[in-house]
């Protein structure tokens, strides 16, 4: 008998057909005789709509109105999930986040899990019922909703592998395990049998949304093994783990995030202190910096490049706007239509050549680099956004084909 945490995506729990093929899933393995803990995402495009219903009464309703908006897509999801196992006739209790004490910071719309509290869960456990927990939501220190960002129901799947001391923590999702690229975008995408974490959360964090990058961060902190499968069929999928047996691959993927935006500050005094100040100002409104680019200085002055999250783009505008003369630019220049297409791979720091095959790739299908950004394990190019398709293709056909 094992204790298994189990997450099922929005598109496993769409629609009644499915919400009765989740059941099915789920008593199976609790029939097996295992203690059952499942993580429910939003139906479909529940996460989605909300957000469209909220925009229409209010562009800026506040993050903490929209927390407790969009965790009620969640709620939803474990009540009918529920509905549907009891027409299976098994024991089964939903619980929100309230009523587990997930703990959260308090940061609305993209929340931090402090603590899972274990005791609810055991003793439903203990009762041998299979428990249901809205992915996604948490309460703050305040004992408000919060959400943990899109996406985020990942990240409580294995946080509450951890709280739980679970011995398995499987993601079922849309797709049959983690590819070298998104397998809807490049049709001839392989699967990968296992990936390390350091690998995955990599590609999570460019852009790779087949899981959350903080599960991914989670789950390396506490070693929980995490299996990435299908709702749909019944195979094996892909195993995040702290290490791989198969022989070490060049290249373990290709990702793409299309929710960045570009800002460059330009003339900029050329002199010490510079880049402190812009970037103090931007830390001190909580907004993350990726890509940086600084030009050599000509004469007195110099420009500055960098990206952030497209979500974080018009606020940190503003901010330098601002604040102009303090930082004494002469223009700021903002760009929405770009995208980061990244290749990522723990073979290759010791593998010279990787980053020429990539820029070659983009060459051969005129693709103008406007930043570079590399790391031990991943090298990123910033592209317009309307070709990132094409460079993922191109420069996953040039690894892989
Ligand atoms: P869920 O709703 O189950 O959480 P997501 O939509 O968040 O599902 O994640 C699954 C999707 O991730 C897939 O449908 C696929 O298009 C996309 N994806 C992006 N990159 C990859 C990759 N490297 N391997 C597998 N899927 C990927
Ligand atoms: N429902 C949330 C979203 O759509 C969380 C999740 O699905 O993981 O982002
Ligand atoms: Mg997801």
């Amino acid at each position: 008998m094992a204790l298994i945490v189990m997450k099922f995506g929005g598109s496993s729990v769409a629609d009644t057909q499915r919400l009765y093929r989740v059941a099915e899933r789920i008593t199976n393995t609790y029939k097996e005789g295992n203690d059952v803990v499942v993580v429910l995402s939003a139906q479909g495009d529940t996460t989605d709509e909300l957000i469209a219903k909220a925009e229409e009464v209010n562009l800026n309703g506040s993050k903490r109105e929209m927390d407790m908006l969009l965790a009620c897509g969640e709620q939803m999801s474990v009540a009918l999930e529920a509905m549907a196992i009891q027409r299976l006739g098994c024991p089964v209790v939903s619980l929100n986040a309230w009523q587990v004490g997930i703990h959260t910071d308090s940061r609305y719309s993209g929340a931090r899990i402090r603590r899972v509290d274990a005791s609810r869960i055991r003793m439903e456990l203990d009762r041998k019922r299979i428990v249901l927990v809205t992915g996604f939501q948490g309460i703050s220190p305040d004992g408000d909703l919060t959400t943990l960002g899109r996406g985020g129901s990942d990240t409580s799947a294995v946080a509450l592998a951890v709280a739980l001391k679970a011995d398995l923590c499987q993601i079922f999702t849309d797709v049959d395990g983690i590819y070298t690229a998104d397998p809807r975008l490049v049709s001839n995408a392989k699967k990968l049998q296992e990936i390390t974490y350091d690998e995955m959360l990599e590609l999570a964090s460019l852009g790779a949304q087949v899981l959350h990058n903080r599960s991914v961060q989670m789950a390396k902190r506490y070693h929980v093994d995490l299996e990435v499968l299908t709702s749909f069929a019944n195979v094996p999928g892909t195993i995040v783990k702290e290490v791989v047996k198969m022989e070490k691959v060049i290249i373990s993927g290709v990702a793409k995030d299309c929710s960045i935006a570009r800002i460059a500050l330009v003339g900029l005094n050329n002199e010490p202190g510079v880049a402190y100040q812009l970037f103090s100002l931007l830390a001190k409104k909580k907004i993350d910096v990726d890509v940086i680019l600084q030009s050599i200085g000509r004469g007195d002055s110099k420009d500055i490049s960098f990206t952030v999250d497209l979500a974080d783009c018009d606020e940190a505008a503003a901010v330098l706007e601002a604040n102009r003369d303090e930082l004494g630019f002469d223009h700021l220049d903002v760009r929405k239509d770009v995208a980061k297409v990244s290749i990522v791979g723990g073979g290759m720091l010791n593998t010279p050549g990787i980053a020429a095959a990539m820029f070659q790739a983009l060459y051969e299908e005129h693709i103008n680099i406007q930043m570079i950004s590399t790391s031990e394990i991943k090298v990123s190019v910033l592209i317009d956004k309307a070709q990132a398709d094409r460079a993922v293709r191109a420069i996953h056909s040039k690894f892989f084909d």
